[in-house]
């Protein structure tokens, strides 16, 4: 292998949510930092349209080498429905010989290997290259709680949620305990083992990238950065990384209908990559739609008991597409998210409050409808709505019961129609403009990737020292 210039490998383990802001950090690295990414896509045998069309667009960006990595087999060790964190990290420590002969065909020696949350079991296979490593993590909330988690498993008795308290990480706002992440639902099952093995796997690397910007999360990141419970590793963070929106050339119907529309009078409504709801919330959330008289963009999809689903469109109340005609369209499709936030006609947006959509609409100035379902999700709308203020949140946890049509209008109106919705648009405004501050040129985010390429310069050079 020659070596050269600085080269980081970030290797994306499968699922849309980490993908997308893990080639948006190779973007960014790339065409702000002048460092050469060689970005490697962990598949699935069933990988989906999301994934597809994300590594399509980014090729025609050609900034970064993008190299997709086999499929591998883990059929032998893990239920077909295992929940994900056992699943991805599976694959993830399978994938180990695979990514080390694919490092070392590269032409370039690569110095830093970033993984996402579910890669840190590939971690090691830096220590061969005698690469730095890192880990990338979408929020700092989350990231803060799988830290931490090692020191609450000794310290609280019993399930995490039956307490009578909330969890107090420092830094953080006390985490109730019907918000933990879902790896911390039975603490009895192999995935909460596997959580806090990756928690300490974080521990080993050389820094933890986060998808937040200084001024989103000052108190979280000065305790990751001081308390000692959180392992004493550098913490970058380096967002808001988010997708831009596509080239002209790729512009859908969609957006020729909002065009039509008037200004910031459209609820876009999307569960992201893998949220469903059940077909009795699919028939709720178009009844509250239809009475709020809004307009609306709905990604529908069938409920997960019905994978094989080819009319979702019957799960609709009879007569709705007609009744709403004027007034909204139904999307099966992956739909342009990007695009249709970033369109003035959109004022509002019902999210199920995956990071990466909740960053779109902050920086887009959109106020939500936070509707968490799984995963980290439920601490995300806590904090969009009870600490940043910029989205209202069913009384009922959509997880636990059914929210009814009457909630839906009234929540509808309240973003799209009333003062509040203004009041929230003006705080998503502020954040809009504070993240972008954050990784304009100077900005914290910037810096802070500055800081990294510059650990990655210092490494290439120990790395040419020690070349035979
Ligand atoms: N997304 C999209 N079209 C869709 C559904 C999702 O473009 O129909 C994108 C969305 O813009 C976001 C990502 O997929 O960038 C989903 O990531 P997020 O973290 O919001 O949720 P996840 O899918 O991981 O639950």
């Amino acid at each position: 292998m020659e070596t050269s210039n600085p080269h980081a490998v970030i290797v994306s383990s499968p699922g849309v949510g980490h993908l997308v802001c893990d080639l948006e950090l190779g973007h960014r690295l790339v065409s702000d930092h002048n460092l050469h990414v060689t970005f490697f896509v962990v598949v699935e045998s069933n990988s989906s349209a999301g994934e597809s069309e994300l590594v399509q667009s980014a090729r025609t960006r050609k900034l970064l080498d993008i190299i997709e990595l086999p499929p591998v087999d883990i059929s032998s060790q893990v239920e077909p429905n295992a929940p994900i964190f056992t699943r991805l990290t599976t694959v993830m420590r399978e994938i180990r010989p695979t990514l080390s002969s694919a490092i070392s065909d590269l032409k370039l020696s690569p110095t830093a290997l970033i993984v996402d949350i579910f890669g840190t079991p590939a971690l090691d296979v830096a220590d061969e290259f005698h690469m730095l490593k890192y880990v990338f993590v979408t929020s700092a909330w989350p990231l803060a709680l799988i830290l931490y988690a090692p020191i609450l498993d000794k310290e609280v008795e019993g399930e995490y949620v039956v307490q009578k308290q909330p969890l107090r990480l420092p830094g953080c706002m006390p985490v109730r305990p019907e918000d933990v992440v879902d790896p911390l639902l039975n603490r009895t099952k192999h995935e909460y083992s596997v959580f806090l093995q990756v928690g300490l796997e974080m521990r080993q690397s050389d820094g933890l990238l986060v998808n937040t910007w200084e001024d989103l999360d000052t108190p979280t990141l000065k305790a990751m950065r001081e308390e000692e419970g959180y392992g004493s590793v550098p913490v970058y963070a380096v967002g808001p990384l988010v997708r831009p929106v596509g080239p002209p050339s790729s512009r859908s119907e969609l957006l020729d209908w909002l065009d039509e529309q008037p200004v910031e009078s459209v609820i876009y409504i999307s569960f992201g990559s893998a949220g469903v709801l059940s077909a009795q919330q699919i028939t709720e959330l178009a009844s509250g739609l239809e009475l709020s008289q809004q307009r609306f963009i709905w990604v529908l999809r069938p409920p997960s008991k019905d994978k094989a689903c080819n009319d979702v469109l019957a799960y609709l109340p009879d007569g709705f597409l007609g009744r709403t005609h004027d007034l909204g369209l139904v999307v099966t499709k992956w739909a342009p998210q990007s695009e249709i936030l970033g369109h003035g006609s959109v004022g509002g947006f019902l999210s199920h409050c995956g990071w990466n959509s909740a960053l779109e609409s902050i920086l887009n100035g959109v106020p939500m409808i936070a509707w968490p379902l799984y995963a980290e999700q439920k601490m995300n709308a806590t904090k969009l709505a009870e600490e940043l203020g910029v989205a209202v949140r069913p009384k009922i946890a959509p997880t636990k019961g059914i929210v009814g049509r009457e909630e839906i209008e009234m929540m509808v109106r309240k973003v799209m129609a009333e003062q509040e919705g203004k009041a929230m648009r003006d705080r998503v405004m502020e954040l809009k403009n504070s993240g972008e501050k954050a990784w304009n040129e100077g900005g914290s985010s910037f810096n802070a990737l500055a800081q990294l390429v510059k650990q990655c310069e210092l490494n290439s050079e120990r790395q040419r020292v020690k070349a035979p």
